[in-house]
């Protein structure tokens, strides 16, 4: 007998677009449509880790926030535990932010410097969780302290007094601290040493398997998402180009975009390394204003055709591996 893995968060054709004035035209300002996220489909299971990889600018953290309801999606559904999340009012999302929680880019700056990192840490317990009385915050938040390897000791002093890695870590226990069941990840080792980031990569997976948590892990690069994900999806200019287990994605990487990220992932081996042929991307990301016709990578796509001018590929597959791509195979 197998058992189904279970559905927490299903995102379906989802788009946010923004309406922004044209500066360029001073008299009469029109407005123009900027296309963060275009049709994006996945579906994220209990327990599971979901990278989302791709450059600055794809639309992966507009995408994070429109699932925590920060911006308004303009098309499609966001269903969480089966409950469509587009159409909230202020007090549905209250429970709903209770159950996913995030964590930010910039750790220092997510903190509040005129807060003691006890008070950080128990704020969303004093919104979502206002039946606790004071000790009991305080003891939540002294014994969270601990299971992110900061002392507890430490809870009267200001964010400004740590380093970075231990500011991330001040972050996670915030997030935790209300036992959510889903934490985004919003690129939160890419301001951290390359030393701390796996650390901090290493407390999320132990946290993860602790606290039976589901992650969204957002990275611009393939190798840090490579040592926590157990499927992969990756965004060019707000579309999904390629979804897949990490298996597939890594060891039978099929989209042109998603071969040109792995060719830059570091390989352990010094020989291999050298010798290794990096898939340099030509020209820069298009404006999601203006995007291009037909296929959104064919302007730096070196297998680009005329059919990939006039058709736009959609996400599509065997095995759940699905590529937009025309000349996938
Ligand atoms: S559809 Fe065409 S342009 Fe797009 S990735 Fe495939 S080959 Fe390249």
């Amino acid at each position: 007998m197998t058992t189904e893995k279970k559905v927490i968060l299903e995102v379906k054709e989802l788009s946010v677009h923004f309406k922004i004035k044209d500066t360029k035209s001073l008299l009469f300002p029109k407005h123009q449509t900027l296309k963060a996220v275009n049709n994006v489909s996945f579906n994220l299971y209990e327990g599971e880790t979901l990278g989302i990889v791709g450059e600055s600018g794809c639309g992966k953290s507009t995408l994070a926030r429109a699932i925590i309801g920060l911006v308004e999606s303009s098309k499609g559904n966001i269903l969480w535990l089966g409950k469509e999340l587009t159409e909230q009012n202020a007090k549905e999302w209250k429970a709903v932010r209770n159950d996913i929680q995030m964590i930010f880019q910039d750790p220092l700056a997510s903190l509040n410097p005129r807060m003691t990192i006890g008070n950080i840490i128990a704020e969303p317990l004093k919104i979502y969780q206002p039946h606790l009385s004071k000790e009991e915050v305080k003891e939540k938040v002294r014994a969270m302290m601990m299971k992110v390897g900061l002392l507890p000791n430490l809870i009267n002093r200001y964010p400004h007094e740590f380093s970075g890695g231990q500011c991330q870590r001040i972050g996670i226990a915030r997030a935790l601290i209300v036992e959510p069941k889903l934490i985004i990840c919003d690129e939160p080792v890419s301001a951290l040493d390359v030393s701390i980031q796996a650390q901090v990569v290493n407390l999320l997976k132990s946290l993860q398997k602790e606290m039976k948590l589901s992650l969204i892990f957002i990275a611009h690069d393939l190798a840090v998402v490579k040592h926590i994900s157990d499927r992969v999806l990756v965004m060019y200019l707000g579309n999904a180009v390629e979804l897949g287990s990490y298996e597939q994605v890594y060891h039978h990487t099929k989209h042109p975009y998603t071969k040109a990220l792995m060719s830059a992932v570091p390989i352990p081996d010094p020989k291999l390394e050298r010798n290794k042929q990096i898939q340099l991307l030509e020209g820069d990301l298009p404006s999601p204003i203006n995007p291009p016709s037909g296929c959104v990578f064919r302007t730096r796509c070196p297998l680009a055709d005329q059919h990939c001018i006039a058709d736009k590929p959609i996400l599509k597959g065997l095995n759940n591996h699905l590529v937009a791509c025309f000349q996938a195979k």
